[in-house]
């Protein structure tokens, strides 16, 4: 499980597509949520887009594994998709609030967690002004949002600054093929490997 958290505007969707396109086996967490589409995303694609009704329903009915409201929306990790990808032996990514990575800590601590920086505030707003698919409103409650996020990037795993994306992008990927290597991810590797002393001792 890679999760990559970033204040909105960071450039964690720029990432993330060149991570899904370079990995293409990636299997990625479509989230639930109440916000309307942006131009040019899809159901069930970018996003699964639902009523606040339809989202309460799932919510009472432990379907979410996390959820979270933010930037006054709500959004949701289903579990069922996300087990079957990994119980599928799928490397999963997710893209999530630091309220909802927090939460998917405690259910999936083998998971690897990436917070993203910003390299300024000014260059933030500028990204979000740039991206043309905000109203000024919604700009100024992510720009508010954001420091906060910032301060609860000290418990994250690594921190990779988006600045140059050529570079943000080479750590990122570093981080991922490094994540393969964890012991945890890696079950019966030792033991197979110690087998074949016993293999020859027998
Ligand atoms: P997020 O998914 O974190 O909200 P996006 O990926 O939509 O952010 O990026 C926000 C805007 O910033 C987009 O217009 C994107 O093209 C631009 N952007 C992303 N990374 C960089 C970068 N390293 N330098 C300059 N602009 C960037
Ligand atoms: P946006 O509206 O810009 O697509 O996303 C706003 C924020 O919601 C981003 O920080 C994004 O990572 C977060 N988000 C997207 N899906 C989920 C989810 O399933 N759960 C949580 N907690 N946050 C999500």
């Amino acid at each position: 499980m890679l999760v990559i958290c970033a204040p909105s505007g960071t450039g964690k969707s720029t990432l993330i597509s060149k991570l899904r396109q370079e990995f293409p086996d990636f299997g990625f967490s479509v989230s639930y949520t109440t916000r309307d589409p942006r131009e040019g995303e899809e159901d069930g694609v970018h996003y699964n887009f639902v009523s606040r009704d339809r989202f309460v329903a799932m919510r009472s009915k432990g379907e979410f594994c996390e959820w979270a409201e933010v930037h006054g929306n709500f959004y949701g990790t289903a579990t069922t998709p996300v087990r079957k990808m990994l119980d599928a032996g799928q490397d999963v990514l997710f893209d999530i609030d630091v309220q909802g990575a927090s939460q998917l800590r405690k259910v999936f601590p083998e998971g690897v967690f990436v917070f993203l920086l910003p390299p300024s505030r000014e260059e933030l707003l500028s990204r979000l002004s740039g991206r043309g698919t905000d109203s000024e409103d919604s700009i100024a409650r992510r720009m508010k949002n954001a420091e906060g996020e910032l301060r609860e990037a000290h418990w994250f795993d690594y921190w990779v600054v988006n600045d140059d994306l050529d570079e943000a992008y080479r750590e990122l990927r570093a981080v991922y093929l490094a994540g393969l290597t964890l012991p945890a991810l890696r079950p019966g590797l030792l033991e197979s490997v110690l087998d074949t002393w016993e293999e020859d001792r027998g």
